[in-house]
């Protein structure tokens, strides 16, 4: 029996990275998943490696595919208890050079596509005895980063928008909550240079990456009713990197 048995949580964007393991923490702690993402492929492989996780093909971007899907999980599990904004996307470069289009997707998938889950899947969490909303946003919302100016844009936005509506929707129950996750050694870090990797962690207190474990770990007791008291809150998960 696990802790959130017999609740009904979505995550954006988990079909891999920080995604994937906080859907996979949520249904080993007795949760129905389903896992909003693009890739169709991916999620077929989540499936298959998950099994009783559910994969929906969804841009976040795009309001009515989202709205078909906030239906299709109502229409499932009859109520839908958590949601869980995690799906982004970087598109890096000095402002001086980012494009208008590196600059609007970014905010168009980071941003905005969260104001489209929660318009479209609020309105059943309402319905829940005690439902919450957690949006992984990132250090680099409150510090800044060079190249990032997107990306970081972006990840404040999503402090101030949940802020908002944690005060909207308090009185009905319904708690809103930010993580904020410093340099996590899985997804979009993988990639970078060395150099650049070793000039991060140089940087970090506790002198090491975080697991995604460590962050799910967080997604999942705002979720559940021990953070009963919490809302329109940012939890760091940063090894000390900020404040
Ligand atoms: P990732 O690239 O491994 O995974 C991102 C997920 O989002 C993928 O499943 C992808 O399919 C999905 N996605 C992208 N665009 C989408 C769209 N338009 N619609 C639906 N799904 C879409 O990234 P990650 O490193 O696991 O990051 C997950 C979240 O954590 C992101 O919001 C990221 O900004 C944040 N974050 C990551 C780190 C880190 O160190 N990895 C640090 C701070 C914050």
């Amino acid at each position: 029996m696990g802790e959130l048995d017999g609740r009904v949580a979505v995550v954006t964007g988990g079909t891999r990275g920080i995604g994937r393991t906080i859907a996979a923490w949520l249904h080993r702690e007795g949760c129905s998943v389903t896992v909003l993402a693009r890739d169709e492929k991916a999620g077929a492989a989540l499936e298959a490696e998950l099994p009783g996780v559910e994969f929906i093909a969804a841009d976040v971007s795009i309001f009515p595919q989202v709205k078909a899907a906030a239906e299709l999980v109502q229409a499932r599990h009859g109520h839908i208890d958590y949601l869980v904004n995690n799906a982004g996307i970087t598109r890096d470069r000095l402002i001086l050079r980012m494009r208008e289009e590196e600059w609007q997707r970014v905010i168009d998938i980071n941003l905005t596509g969260v104001y489209h889950t929660i318009r479209a899947f609020l309105r059943y969490i309402i319905k829940a005895r005690d439902g919450a909303i957690v949006t992984i946003s990132s250090v680099v919302g409150e510090t800044g980063n060079p190249g990032q100016a997107n990306y970081a844009a972006a990840k404040a936005g999503l402090v101030g928008l949940s802020r908002s509506v944690a005060k909207e929707v308090a009185s009905r129950g319904v708690r809103v909550n930010v993580v904020a996750p410093g340099f996590i050694d899985v997804g979009m870090t993988i990639d970078l240079p060395d150099d650049v990797r070793a000039s991060y962690l140089s940087r970090i207190p506790l002198n090491r990456a975080g697991a995604p474990e460590e962050v799910a770990a967080v997604v999942e007791f705002l979720l559940s009713p021990r953070a009963s008291y919490i809302t329109g809150q940012v939890i760091h998960v940063n090894g000390g990197l900020y404040p």
